[in-house]
């Protein structure tokens, strides 16, 4: 049984758009995933098939209909379908290598794409959709997201990968940003490559490739070290 991704968008033709190439283009010609789109606007019930209103209270742009979602999202999803359901949203949970692998342990996923100014409060509630955050910026709306998402999690799906264990020393994985690479020529614009990785001598690589993981993530992402010096069993007082 293969990883299923559902999508409900308004613009089925920007998929699989990026995922239709590379490793996961290869990984969905397998049958390693699959992708269904929903046409949201399929559902809209009045004869100018609309999808949007204006806000509540006032106010610039436009809201997606809870109604016509709603309608998407039942016909489309059994009840007991276990796979956890999303709504792509600057408001979410921001998105982590954490939650990537959770979610290619699951059965597949389903999401939900907004545009406009968004959602419906109702419908998220209604639904129990998790809304999920690929970052601090808005984006014009939730396809290039939910493909952001499907990219990261159809990557650790067994079999995606050629290289088995790539996927678990590279950057977030272990804690810490990954070290820098190098490939052949050995010299490039006067540029040689570290001795160590030209050894042969594998321990020292592998302390090498360690200390320059740690040194790049204090330099760039200190928040992600473990805390330090804290006095243990102190750190609530
Ligand atoms: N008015 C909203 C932005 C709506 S953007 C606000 O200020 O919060 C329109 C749609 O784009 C959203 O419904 C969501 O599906 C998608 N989107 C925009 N930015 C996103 C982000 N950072 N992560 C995930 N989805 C995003």
């Amino acid at each position: 049984m293969s990883f299923k991704a559902t999508v409900l968008t308004l613009y089925p033709d920007m998929f699989p758009g990026t995922l239709g190439q590379a490793l996961a283009g290869k990984a969905l010609a397998t049958d390693t995933w699959s992708l269904e789109t929903v046409q949201i606007r399929d559902f809209a019930t009045d004869r100018h098939r609309s999808v949007d209103d204006t806000p509540a209270g006032g106010g610039a742009g436009m809201v997606m209909r809870a109604d016509v979602l709603a309608t998407a999202l039942d016909t489309t999803v059994a009840a007991d379908d276990p796979r956890p359901r999303l709504l792509m949203s600057p408001r979410g949970k921001p998105l982590t290598q954490k939650m990537v692998r959770d979610y290619a342990a699951s059965a597949g996923m389903l999401i939900v794409c907004g545009r406009f100014e968004g959602v419906d409060q109702r419908v998220i509630d209604a639904r129990g959709l998790e809304e999920v955050s690929i970052g601090d910026y808005v984006l014009s709306g939730g396809e290039i997201a939910a493909q952001v998402l499907l990219d990261a999690v159809v990557r650790l799906l067994p079999g995606v990968m050629g290289n088995e264990t790539s996927g678990q020393m590279e950057s977030f994985e272990a804690g810490w940003l990954e070290h820098p690479h190098y490939t052949r020529p050995a010299e490039w614009e006067g540029r040689g490559i570290p001795d160590v990785l030209t050894s042969g001598n594998h321990a020292k690589i592998a302390d090498w490739r360690r200390a320059e993981a740690e040194r790049l993530t204090r330099e760039r992402r200190p928040d992600l070290l473990p805390p330090r010096n804290t006095p243990t069993g102190r750190d609530k007082g």
